[in-house]
């Protein structure tokens, strides 16, 4: 049991700071982007609490001006990821024994950190090396302080749990970190993913091996020193910047991986869990298996529909942040009575954002990730243009000489199982299918069924018998679902986030559901008075 004191309040979220010009924050930021772009950075591993260099380095570009290199970054190979995990084990024994509100005041005062004085680090990080705009990037370092605040109380509130005691016996739950080191790995589209991966399992006392993505290792660099900086102990969290199939090679085949967190596509964390399921009589234990994976996310109309803010979700849903987001609108359905009026809305909205520098204020997109990125989304383009059975609406056109630039596209598309109707892109192409009104429940039956993810998804209707309908026909094809709202943009502690089928495990990223995959329970029972009986008294004779 924990020596713990819980009086930590349910925290609030952190308020977004709207940067209109002439506020200091705008200012501030401005100047750290400047400094930001002015320079290179070297990064090293960091293991054990100490930098590491390596020969192996790879270069970090801006993805909407990308021979503009503003970090150089050491990769870890072989011999440094088996140090990490040595390190990670090293750092076990003190970690777990040390107070759990001690441990606490680290991420707290980090947190207290990333909305104060480091708050535009962060940002000008998140935004110079993933290519986010000022309010993608603020909303991205507010939930990363969210996950450290909701983490800490979720904490709390799992210990405070416990079973029931009677007289003369004293019962409690001992929540032991697991009994090995978790290998963390993480994606590119969110810096508060990349640190929640190795930190949540580290609130309660776990330690981890953290690989981030080559595309967000700036940000994540910055972070893991803010970590360090606010007193976190060498080895609990090593920084492994690597190639994935390394990772996968000599730290997720270890026999002391206890857990596997994981936000990334699908198929890579199929692939972990198959390579898990082949070592699975050498681990010490079951590792727990934590995935966040792909979605195929939509938005579906009902002819009842408001069609403007039906067009704005689908504009804001499918487009911010290049539609890299997880939970992104990438296929709509909506009925053919307002098709006409829903088209001539997005042909407009589309054709008025700019898209460009996210130094430009302006800028509502920048650039996709990397040039991989931009060569998949340019396929699904090229494919449906040619293709007679998909008419390009909006949009549709590509530019890489100086970014990774896709232009916000939409397709209509003649069947509902078109590709770009099922497959994940993660970009910019939002595809639609147009329904007839009277196929209402058949279309319903298509949207659950025709992709294998079920991550996010809103419905648009007034006729609110139509939304009972349809939040039941689409009750698990999601798992974020939303009522006349944009399917982005869940806030912690508020639209606890995950999906289901393809799209992962959902342990709800930011709450206790996701905090407890990390603790293994010890049930301890206390006699004060032990009994000395063996016969029960029924088995007197009369
Ligand atoms: P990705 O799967 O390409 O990479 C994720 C991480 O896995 C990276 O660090 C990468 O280097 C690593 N990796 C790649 N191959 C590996 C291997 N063989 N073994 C071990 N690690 C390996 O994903 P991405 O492009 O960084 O991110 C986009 C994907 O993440 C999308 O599919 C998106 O839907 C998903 N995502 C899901 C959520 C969610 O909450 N469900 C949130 C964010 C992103």
């Amino acid at each position: 049991m924990p020596n713990a004191y819980f009086t930590i309040a349910k925290p609030a979220n952190d308020p977004f700071k709207s940067y209109l010009p002439g506020s200091p924050e705008r200012a501030e930021l401005k100047a750290e982007l400047a400094r930001q772009s002015a320079q290179v950075v070297k990064i090293p591993l960091i293991i054990g609490g100490k930098e590491v260099w390596t020969d192996k380095t790879i270069q970090v570009t801006i993805p909407h001006d990308h021979q503009h290199v503003i970090a150089e970054c050491c990769m870890a190979g072989e011999k440094e990821l088996k140090m990490a995990v040595d390190a990670a084990l090293a750092a076990k024994d003190a970690w777990e024994e040390m107070p759990w509100e001690h441990r606490s005041a680290i991420f707290l005062k980090a947190a207290d950190l990333i909305t104060g004085s480091y708050r535009q680090v962060l940002n000008a990080s998140t935004m110079l090396g993933q290519s986010k705009t000022v309010f993608q990037a603020e909303i991205d370092i507010a939930e990363l302080a969210d996950f450290l605040r909701f983490g800490v109380w979720s904490a709390q509130e799992i210990f405070k749990d416990q079973p029931l005691s009677v007289d003369g016996i004293w019962n409690r739950q001992d929540y032991r970190p697991l009994d090995g080191f978790i290998c963390a790995i993480s994606p590119f589209n969110f810096t508060s993913i990349g640190g929640n991966l190795p930190t949540a399992p580290a609130i309660v006392g776990n330690v981890s091996v953290w690989k981030p993505s080559r595309t967000a290792v700036l940000s994540n660099y910055y972070y893991m020193k803010l970590l360090m900086w606010c007193g976190l102990p060498a080895g609990v969290i090593n920084f492994v910047p690597c190639a994935g199939s390394d990772m996968s090679r000599y730290v997720v085949s270890h026999p002391k991986m206890a857990g596997f967190h994981f936000t990334g596509s699908t198929a890579v964390f199929q692939s972990v869990w198959k390579q898990v399921g082949e070592h699975i009589a050498g681990y010490a234990n079951y590792p727990r298996l934590v995935g966040e994976t792909g979605g195929k996310d939509y938005i579906f109309a009902h002819p009842s529909a408001d069609v403007e803010p039906l067009v704005a979700a689908l504009v804001r849903g499918s487009f911010e942040f290049q539609g890299q987001k997880c939970s992104a609108c990438s296929r709509a359905f909506i009925p053919a009575s307002i098709w006409p009026q829903v088209k001539q809305g997005l042909m407009e909205k589309t054709a008025a954002l700019k898209v460009g520098d996210v130094q430009e204020f302006d800028t509502f997109m920048a650039a996709v990730i990397d040039q991989a990125s931009f060569q998949t989304c340019k396929g699904y383009i090229d494919r449906a243009a040619a293709s007679p059975e998909c008419e390009i609406v909006a949009g549709g056109t590509y530019d890489d000489s100086k970014g990774w630039f896709i232009h916000p596209t939409v397709i209509r598309c003649d069947s509902p199982y078109y590709e770009s109707m099922v497959r994940e892109i993660f970009g910019p192409i939002l595809s639609i299918y147009v329904y007839e009104d009277s196929q209402l429940d058949e279309t319903l039956r298509i949207c659950d069924t025709a992709s294998p993810y079920a991550l996010t998804g809103a419905v648009f209707a007034q006729d609110r018998q139509a939304i009972v309908k349809m939040e039941r026909a689409l009750r698990n094809s999601c798992g974020n679902f939303y009522i006349n709202d944009k399917c982005t943009g869940a806030i912690v502690g508020q639209q606890p986030f995950g999906g289901a089928r393809a799209s992962g495990t959902n342990d709800k990223a930011g709450t206790g559901l996701n905090m407890i995959r990390w603790l293994s329970a010890h049930a301890v029972k206390e006699s004060f008075s032990p009994s000395s009986a063996i016969n029960y008294p029924y088995m007197a004779q009369p």
